[in-house]
Order: C-alpha cells, then sequence, then structure tokens
C-alpha cells in the first residue's frame, strides 16, 4: 500500500491519520513553546518494524502478509497498544495509533510509552486454524522487540484474546518460561485481568458522564448514538443505557439501526453474538446509513468504528452537543474548527478510550506481582483514574482556552517531554 493510502471508509479527509495527529501536535507543541530538538524526538516513532509473514493456508496454498509494530515512544516506559487485523492497515496509520498510545498513557497516567501494531488480513475470511498460524508467525517475527520492560501489545480491531492467547504461548516457548506480561488482554484462565474486556467501553461510560455533568445534561435525559458495535462499540451502548442515556441508534459494517424509543442493546448483543459479530438483519431498528448516524439529532455521538469518520466533509452537519471517542482518531484534525465552531464538545481518544490501556496496565502490573485483583476493585480503580483524568484535562482547557482535544495534547506532550528532560538520553 502506498505511504499515504487512506483509509476506504472515511468520508473525504485530505490527512493521513499520522498527519491528523501531527496537526494537534503542532498546535499543542506551540502552546508548550516546545523547543526543536524535544519537538524532533517526540514528532518520529522510535523503531518501525515492518515483517512478512509466510502461512502456509488450509488448501496448501502459501500465502504472505505483512505485518507492522512499531514504537513511537518509550520514554515513560515499555511501548503500550494493540495489534489491529484489517485489511487495509499501513504503516502511517500504524504510527499514528502507536503515537496516540503514547499521549493516551501519558493522559490515563500509566508508565508506559507508545506503541502498535498491525497484519493487513481480514481476519474473517481465516479459518481458526490459518488465524493461529498468521498470529503465531507474527508472534515470532516481532519477539525480539516485545517484552514486558519492551513492548507490551494488546488487542485492538480485528483481535480478542485468543490471539492475545496464541502469542503469548509462542513468546513464552521463544523464551522458554511462561511469561504472561508480555501481553494484555488475555483470557482470564491465563493470567488476563478481571474486567479487562469492558475496560474501554466502562472507560467510555465514564467520560461520557463526565462531559454530561459539564454541560448540566441529566444523563436520563439524554439520547446517544454510536457507530460500531464490536468491543467498544457494544460494551458502551450497554453501559450508557445502563445509566440511563436513550440509546437511540446503533451501527456496524453492515450499516446502521435507528429506533426513536431506544434500541434494545441486550438484544443486539444477542443478534450479533448469533451472527458472526454482525449486526446485519437486526430487527430492532429502521435501518440508516452510517452517515446519517453520525448527523443524528442526539445528544451524544459515540464513534467506536475507525478513524476519520467525521471529517471536514459531514462535520458541519453533525448536530451532537457531546462527541465521545470510541475509537482511535474517528474525527480528522480538519474537521476540528468546524465542530468547535459549532460548540460541540469533543472529549478526545486519547482520553474517551484510555480505560482499555489502563486496565492492560492492571492486567500487567496483576501478572509481575502475581496477585490478582476482584473485577470490583478494577473497575473502581479505572473509573477514579478516568474521572482524574478527565478533570485534569477539563481544567487545562480552562487554563489555555482550547478545546480538549488540544488540553489533552498539551498535557501529553508535556509530561513525554519531561520525562525526555530527565533521562536526558534515549
Ligand atoms: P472491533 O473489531 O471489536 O469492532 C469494530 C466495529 O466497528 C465492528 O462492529 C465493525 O463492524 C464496525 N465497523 C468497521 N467499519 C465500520 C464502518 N465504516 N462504519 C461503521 N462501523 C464499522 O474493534 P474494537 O476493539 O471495538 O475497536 C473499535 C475502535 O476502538 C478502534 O478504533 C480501536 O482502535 C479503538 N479502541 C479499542 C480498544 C479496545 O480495548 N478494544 C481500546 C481503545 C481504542
Amino acid at each position: 500500500m502506498g505511504k499515504k493510502e487512506k483509509n476506504t471508509q472515511s468520508h473525504g479527509t485530505e490527512l493521513s491519520p499520522f498527519e491528523s495527529m501531527m496537526k494537534r501536535f503542532d498546535i499543542a507543541a506551540k502552546h508548550l513553546e516546545l523547543d526543536k530538538a524535544t519537538y524532533n524526538v517526540l514528532k518520529s516513532p522510535q523503531k518501525q518494524l515492518i515483517v512478512n509473514i509466510p502461512v502456509v493456508m488450509d488448501n496448501g496454498e502459501l500465502r504472505v502478509f505483512e505485518g507492522f509494530r512499531v514504537q513511537h515512544s518509550t520514554i515513560l516506559g515499555p511501548a503500550k497498544g494493540g495489534i489491529r487485523y484489517a485489511p487495509d492497515v499501513h504503516l502511517e496509520e500504524v504510527k499514528a495509533l502507536a503515537a496516540w498510545m503514547t499521549w493516551k498513557c501519558a493522559v490515563i497516567g500509566v508508565p508506559y510509552g507508545g506503541g502498535k501494531g498491525g497484519i493487513c488480513v481480514n481476519p474473517k475470511e481465516l479459518s481458526k486454524g490459518e488465524l493461529e498460524r498468521l498470529t503465531r508467525g507474527y508472534a515470532k517475527a516481532i519477539a525480539d522487540i516485545i517484552g514486558p520492560d519492551q513492548d507490551i501489545p494488546a488487542p485492538d480491531m480485528g483481535t480478542s484474546g485468543q490471539e492475545m492467547a496464541w502469542i503469548v504461548d509462542e513468546y513464552s516457548h521463544i523464551k522458554g518460561g511462561y511469561t504472561p506480561a508480555v501481553i494484555t488482554g488475555k483470557p482470564v484462565l491465563i493470567g488476563g485481568s478481571e474486567g479487562r474486556v469492558e475496560a474501554t467501553g466502562r472507560g467510555v461510560m465514564v467520560a461520557t458522564l463526565a462531559a454530561l455533568k459539564t454541560l448540566d445534561i441529566e444523563p436520563k435525559k439524554a439520547t446517544c448514538a454510536i457507530q460500531g458495535f464490536g468491543n467498544v462499540g457494544s460494551v458502551s451502548a450497554k453501559l450508557l443505557a445502563q445509566k440511563g442515556l436513550r440509546v437511540v441508534a446503533i451501527s456496524d459494517a453492515s450499516g446502521g439501526y435507528y429506533n426513536e424509543h431506544g434500541i434494545d442493546i441486550a438484544a443486539a448483543i444477542r443478534h450479533t453474538e448469533n451472527n458472526k459479530k454482525s449486526l446485519r438483519g437486526f430487527t430492532g431498528g429502521k435501518e440508516i446509513t452510517n452517515q446519517e448516524l453520525l448527523e443524528l439529532n442526539v445528544d451524544v455521538l459515540v464513534p467506536a468504528a475507525r478513524e476519520d469518520q467525521i471529517t471536514h466533509a459531514n462535520a458541519d452537519n453533525i448536530k451532537a452537543r457531546v462527541i465521545v471517542e470510541g475509537a482511535n482518531g474517528p474525527t480528522s484534525a480538519d474537521a476540528d474548527d468546524i465542530l468547535a465552531a459549532k460548540d460541540i464538545m469533543v472529549i478526545p481518544d486519547i482520553l474517551a478510550n484510555a480505560g482499555g490501556v489502563c486496565v492492560s496496565y492492571y492486567e500487567w502490573v496483576q501478572n509481575r506481582q502475581g496477585l490478582y485483583w476482584t473485577e470490583a476493585e478494577v473497575n473502581q480503580r479505572m473509573e477514579a483514574a478516568m474521572e482524574a483524568a478527565f478533570e485534569r484535562i477539563y481544567k487545562i482547557r480552562t487554563k489555555y482556552k482550547t478545546t480538549m482535544r488540544i488540553a489533552a495534547y498539551i498535557y501529553a506532550i508535556d509530561k513525554v517531554a519531561q520525562g525526555l528532560k530527565l533521562r536526558g538520553n534515549l
């Protein structure tokens, strides 16, 4: 794929995800009067690995898949970030996702840098055996640069606990001893944390309630639309509905579903469980397009699918009062000013979806101390961390008279820059 190839499902942005990230970085760097040397260190990924993974398919054919692992920064700790399986994954996207992880870990306050990985593959087209061989091949290919003190991957789009289990197994064979702390998002039975599966969506719920509070909107009177019904979208929908919000629309790659009385989220989850994770054929709402969902007249919009869903092409049509970014990079930089001018509050990805990496950190801590916490303990710690992070960023927003997004970048870049100064030489 070309260097600047865009997400095929994006809505007309001219910027690659990395360029979108850098535009915000530049604004925050200006606020901070960041010196040139620090700027140069922080803008470029520390390490980028491209691997080719040969896999014997079930029909005997040998196919080669391209994969990536990018470590954007290890200044505040080992690199941390998920592994994405998608047919259009490319290096520019992984670089942006890795940088966002650096800022996200700083914002939520976990002692990590940022990294990300990906494989160019449509996992739905592979059998379980093919997926396992591909995943083990990828683990072997990146084993040299990952580790509990180097770089700790986790799930992202298209991957789940099963892939993490194969990776920890492969890595442990290579190292000659079980090493659960090399990866997070593992099934609980083999060292995963209680609460990890729901963590990102739970964090989105906490961020949404905090945002509504600043706007004096009662959750029970608020309506909500959620794009994406995978891990993040479905859990966000479930928990927001539990808090009394009326979730009037949901969607996934198959399309959207609208019900003004509120979608029955439990029924939608059941539908996906029996339908290869897809909402296709869901009868609990009238069919709408993803574009229509984004432009609904709701209080809260949660984009929880992919990058570049809200761009200069549709930002002016957005009617939500708050956008809570469950996905990474759902709003391109060229939409930021349009949304700000419309007084739409955007809770940026690096804050809104940080609940996931927060509980990943708890998983790593539990693995290293060999002592496991209850789900209630995990949830309570994470919710407190999310609330504190929201408050920190909200204060900076007020101080610098800027958006929540730029405030989050200011906080994160300043913290990583201070770390760089302290360590001096990386
Ligand atoms: P997932 O694979 O479980 O679900 C993705 C969902 O998005 C699916 O329902 C899919 O059908 C839908 N989708 C894909 N393309 C779409 C489109 N064009 N329009 C509408 N829906 C579309 O992935 P996930 O783990 O829920 O991740 C979703 C987003 O959240 C990603 O941006 C990911 O980086 C981010 N994120 C995930 C986590 C996590 O813990 N899983 C943590 C932080 C951020």
